[in-house]
């Protein structure tokens, strides 16, 4: 019997192909080669990455926190020059042909094994003292962004975690499915794999030692398992591609047109999806995720090239709003090497505190998004507000630059709701706002203190914890009195089992992916208010996520049993 294992779906559809394992902590590769006329510039880009950490090991062991940090950066300068591994990776560049960063993962892994397997504790130590020396090479060779290569056809993608940034770069040649350890519904890599209809299932333990480059496998994300399969079970599939990686809808085929009183945006992370979006319907774009404009570039967006992406949003939604979202991500996304990696990202130095540490990144993002608002339908939302300081401050850039311009329109300025904090506080911040986006895939995370992109605790996160039916109630009621619009944002408002409930709760605001956009207007076409207001006055009464789930499952059956109200 073929080796099958389980996992959870977090994107539909079946795909077959072969498998490739993505590593790397820091940017993420996989074994590609170069022809050999290339193997003379990669070596050049090894050498030129090697100067780079070794001048920022000799700044670290120049001026150290402690005597034995000095003592370790000096170790870590002559693994670093040592032939051992200069020599050893030149030559798997030049006789494998294969990129620096695959050469460098071949050799740390052989130099690793071999200092793990000695009898000496201090030569055993200095295994890790390698991994750290090699990850230092390979964030500076990441610095210089060359771009990945294409993926082969039909390549399923193997991951102990795949980066958001990592599959944007598949743009042009994008993964049959994906396949990793780590991730939950609601990661940015899943967002992105079920926006573009890739079928992914996460959840699968170890999956760097249970697959190896060229398996071929079957990736079932409806049912969340993947299976070994044959070489002729990739021919056939192959030949009837037409019946893989669809995704599956249900019954949700009619198009049904919603109340006129529900407005649905869409979301979407490059400019290319706005005007897909508006022809099938969406009123405007709910949420741009900026960030799309990193990868495969070197640093920060210039504003040139930032404007000229948010002009063509602007007018490609042809009058519509637009809403863009300054960055939303952490220190980690944007540097690379010379510093040590924040203990916890989700926490720490992102989203507008990143904007406002880097002041003149942030106000050449803001100067971009006002220069395109010269018909005046773009918007600015600010991720991950904790309160009226944050807004105060942004605000303040915001007026400074648009003060600065002339010819364009002052532009209707939002928060995200996504942290407790602000739930708490909504009506001071309602004041300094025109409207409200509510971010529930963080706002999940953040109320229950659960990593959303953290498999092993994905049972606690819970959309329907009575805390977070709460809190959306809560902010629902404080935009209605002070009289602004308040959209649900991320997975829940695009889940057609979700969406019902939201309904009840007084939302008639929403902001989903482009593949939702026709289920939910399907579904709000379908439900009836007073039927969603009274399962919702059943759910308030119960105390935990999982008899909230298990009554409004029971209510759909009863109410709606055509509808194929599941979670994806
Ligand atoms: C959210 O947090 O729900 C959201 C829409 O933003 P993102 O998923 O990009 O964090
Ligand atoms: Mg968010």
């Amino acid at each position: 019997m073929r080796a099958s294992y389980a996992g959870r779906s977090v994107s539909r559809g079946r795909a077959v192909g072969r498998s490739l394992l993505v590593v790397g902590r820091k940017r993420q590769y996989f074994r590609s080669e170069i022809e050999e006329g290339a193997v003379e510039s990669e070596v050049s880009r090894f050498r030129a990455a090697v100067a780079y950490a070794s001048r920022q090991l000799e700044a670290l062991v120049a001026k150290p926190p402690t005597q034995n940090a000095a003592d370790i950066f000096d170790a870590h300068l002559l693994i670093l020059e040592s032939s051992s591994f200069l020599d050893a990776v030149e030559d798997v560049i030049e006789l494998d042909l294969v990129t620096a960063e695959w050469a460098i993962k071949t050799v740390t892994e052989k130099l690793v094994s071999s200092q793990r397997a000695s009898a000496d504790v201090h030569l055993r130590q200095k295994a890790v003292d390698i991994e750290d020396v090699s990850e230092r090479v390979a964030n500076a060779l990441a610095g210089g962004k060359s771009p990945l290569p294409l993926l082969p056809p039909n390549t399923i993608v193997v991951a102990t975690e795949l980066f958001p940034s990592t599959l944007m770069e598949f743009a042009d040649s994008p993964p049959a499915a994906i396949i990793t350890e780590r991730g939950g519904w609601t990661s940015h890599t899943f967002i992105l794999a079920r926006e573009s209809g890739i079928p992914a299932v996460s959840g699968i333990k170890r999956v760097n030692r249970r697959f190896d480059d060229g398996d071929v496998v079957v990736v079932d994300g409806d049912h969340g398992t993947v299976t070994f399969a044959s070489e002729e079970d990739l021919d056939l599939s192959l030949a009837s591609e037409h019946d893989l990686g669809v995704a599956a809808l249900g019954s949700l085929d009619a198009d049904a047109s919603p109340d006129p009183t529900f407005r649905v945006y869409v979301n979407v992370d490059s400019t290319a999806k706005v005007s897909r979006a508006i022809e099938k319907g969406a009123v405007g774009i709910g949420l741009l995720r900026s960030e799309y404009l990193f990868p495969g570039i070197k640093g920060w967006p210039d504003e040139e090239r930032q404007f000229q992406a948010y002009k063509t949003a602007a007018e490609a939604a042809g009058g519509l709003e637009v809403r863009i979202r300054t960055f939303d991500f952490d220190l980690d996304q944007v540097s690379f090497g010379g510093r040590e990696p924040e203990k916890n990202p989700a926490l720490g130095m992102r989203a507008v505190r990143l904007g406002l540490a880097r002041e003149r990144n942030f106000r050449t993002q803001l100067r971009a998004i006002l220069r395109a608002n010269t018909d005046g339908n773009v918007s600015i939302i600010l991720p991950m507000i904790a309160g009226v300081q944050d807004l105060k401050q942004v605000r303040s850039l915001i007026d400074d630059e648009f003060s600065r311009l002339e010819g364009i329109d002052s532009p209707r300025v939002g928060a995200m709701i996504e942290l407790p904090s602000a739930v708490l506080v909504v009506d001071q911040i309602l004041k300094y706002v025109d409207f409200l986006s509510v971010g529930t895939n963080d706002l999940v995370q953040y109320t229950l203190g659960v990593d959303r992109d953290d498999e092993m605790v994905s049972d606690w996160y819970q959309s329907l914890h009575p805390a977070i039916l709460r809190s959306i109630e809560r902010l629902i009621e404080a935009a209605r009195s002070a009289g602004k619009p308040i959209s649900l944002c991320g997975e829940m408002s695009g889940s057609p089992f979700y969406l019902p409930l939201l309904v009840g709760l007084g939302a008639d605001e929403f902001s989903v992916k482009l593949s939702s956009l026709r289920s939910v207007r399907r579904i709000l076409g379908s439900i009836d208010r007073a039927q969603v207001e009274e399962i919702v006055r059943v759910v308030k009464g119960l105390d935990t996520a999982q008899a909230v789930e298990e009554a409004l499952a029971a209510a759909y059956r009863t109410y709606w049993p055509d509808l194929h109200l599941t979670r994806t």
